[in-house]
């Protein structure tokens, strides 16, 4: 059973005025994003919606000397961005979209998500969003410890790093095992 993790597809990390945003980078796989997400829904997988949230006043938060603050908690910076967000608020009451809050760059850190997908008997997780080299880089070495195949869509995940995005791809086929597809030719 295979399960799709959606990372951080933000209004902060993908809109022009985002707090941290990727810009061109994360605006340019919105289509691509769509599109995986619409087939997983289409055939009834399970998609998690895993994003990047934040307390306004959280002092003890690792990120705070290291971005500025975003992805506050109910803010209109985490709220997904664009048609993705859109996408979202379609099929939200559905059993199978699941919204994770998560603290921290890795899906899986201080999160339920390991045993919503084990319940669901889910051993193959595809990733896309942002930005590869942090979140969907940690979620995927999560997910390599815990034993789960990784599959990573290469036009559907971005960064405002262009050597970190291809060092990430790079880093998922050779030393975590994982499959590199496209959205345009799975
Ligand atoms: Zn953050």
């Amino acid at each position: 059973m295979k399960a799709l993790i959606s990372i951080d597809y933000t209004n902060d990390f993908i809109a022009n005025d985002g707090a941290l945003t990727t810009g061109l980078a994360g605006q340019s796989i919105e289509n691509n994003l769509v599109k995986v997400t619409e087939s997983f829904i289409a055939l009834d997988h399970f998609v998690v919606f895993a994003i990047d949230a934040h307390d306004s006043n959280d002092l003890y938060h690792p990120e705070n000397n290291l971005f500025p603050p975003h992805n506050i908690i109910g803010k209109q910076g985490q709220q997904l961005y664009g048609a993705l967000g859109q996408l979202y608020s379609n099929h939200q009451s559905s059993s199978q979209i699941y919204w994770i809050n998560k603290r921290h760059y890795s899906a899986f850190c201080g999160t339920d998500l390991d045993l919503r997908l084990r319940e669901r008997a889910i051993n193959e997780i595809h990733l896309t969003g942002v930005c590869t080299d942090i979140c969907i880089l940690h979620t995927a070495i999560d997910a390599y410890n815990l034993g789960y195949k990784i599959v990573i869509y290469q036009d559907a995940v971005a960064s405002f790093d262009t050597i970190g995005h291809k060092w990430a791809l790079n880093h998922f086929k050779q030393t975590l095992g994982a499959e590199i597809l496209s959205v345009n030719n799975k």
